[in-house]
């Protein structure tokens, strides 16, 4: 087999291999069921195991509240961006508020404006995208929708380690970038949402987590695989699910839950990665430039430049003959960006970590 790599990839991103060996081994059979899972109906007793150990995993996981819906959906969370306002905003007479941190919440701003009325009640983009603000700096208005927040923004690479109190106002998290690695108290938000392919599984699916009393609000007449309501109804069964995104997400939050023995824990390595890396940054003595301010710095997404573009080049060029790949900064801001994702090991940071002192001790 072809070696694997250290994959810093910041989505489609790296995968624990115990879940990936499972999804391997059970591939062309699994058990109780003699064929794959993509082969077999969503309505057999076997998907229908997977989807409740999913939904279990996951709300254990986040200690989910009784009083919220977990569901998975398709579209990844670009569809999210559509179907949180038009079933929250569309034709509800008010306006709803984003918290605009980067890129992401950029694009879920531009498809809010379609379904209605849209305040940015913060926009970190006369900084780029530095920091998270203070909730203090920010007055809501106690007639909005809804609130929406990135929790964690993958390209910049700068992340909440606190919630806003929004009162009665429902708050919205898109956390695609950092759900699962940490807790995160659920009871403060209306609903999360996060496509999976950063931390738990791949592309196509989201993870929606939505508290209930939210669906007497939404809209008559929506499509309905954009309506919450439907899907809620049909347990995500309304129509074929993404079942072998669920059948993975499945395998992750075990490997979570059982090897890694749950949130807590995984925050913690999670947490020792990222200090590990900002360590090197910090003490390049301006070699290194971190992009985000250390108050706001995301414990999943690294981001960082080199004195000039050329060497952030070569950098990245050295970095692939160590099997060191998927550094590259995203292409709207440049540079280097380490996406530490929980299935990245502390092996994998230790090795980029020497190799950016070696790489500085050559070039610097
Ligand atoms: C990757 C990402 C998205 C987009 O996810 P898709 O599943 O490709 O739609 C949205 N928000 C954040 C924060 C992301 O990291």
């Amino acid at each position: 087999m072809e070696e694997r790599v250290y994959n810093f990839s910041a989505g489609p991103a790296t995968l624990p291999l115990p879940a990936l060996k499972e999804a391997q081994e059970h591939f062309l059979a699994l058990p109780g069921a003699g064929a794959s899972i993509i082969e077999i109906s969503h309505r057999s007793k076997t998907f229908a195991a997977i989807l409740e150990s999913a939904k279990s995993n996951v709300k254990e996981l986040l200690q989910v509240p009784d009083n919220y819906e977990i569901l998975f959906l398709h579209g990844g969370a670009s569809l999210q961006f559509s179907m949180a306002p038009m079933n929250f905003l569309r034709g509800s007479g008010k306006a709803a508020e984003y918290v605009v941190t980067g890129s992401w919440g950029v694009k879920a701003v531009k498809e809010a404006k379609k379904e209605g009325d849209i305040r940015i009640v913060w926009d970190g983009k006369s900084e780029n995208y530095v920091r998270v603000p203070d909730w203090a700096e920010i007055a809501f208005s106690e007639d909005a929708a809804y609130i929406h927040i990135t929790t964690n923004e993958t390209i910049q690479g700068v992340e909440f380690q606190q919630f806003p109190d929004t009162g009665s106002v429902p708050l919205i998290a898109d956390a695609s970038s950092d759900i699962m690695s940490q807790p995160i108290p659920v009871e403060e938000f209306g609903m999360i949402y996060a496509g999976a392919q950063k931390n738990m599984g791949p592309a196509g699916v989201a993870l929606v987590i939505l508290r209930k009393d939210l669906l007497d609000r939404t809209p008559e007449g929506l499509p309905a695989l954009l309506d919450y309501k439907v899907m809620v109804e049909g347990n995500s069964l309304y129509n074929t699910p993404p079942a072998f995104g669920i059948y993975v997400i499945m395998l992750v939050t075990k490997w979570l839950r059982e090897e890694i023995g749950g949130l807590r824990e995984m925050a913690k390595l999670n947490r020792k990665k990222a200090a590990l890396l900002y360590d090197v940054i910090d003490s390049s003595d301006g070699f290194y430039k971190g992009h985000a301010k250390s108050q706001s710095r995301s414990i999943m997404n690294v981001t960082w430049r080199l004195p000039d573009t050329d060497m952030e080049a070569d950098f990245i060029k050295q970095a692939a003959l160590q099997k060191l790949e998927g550094i590259k900064g995203h292409r709207s801001v440049g540079g280097c960006r380490a996406s530490i994702y929980n299935a990245v090991s502390l092996e994998a940071v230790e090795t980029l970590c020497d190799f950016m002192k070696n790489y500085q001790s050559k070039n610097g």
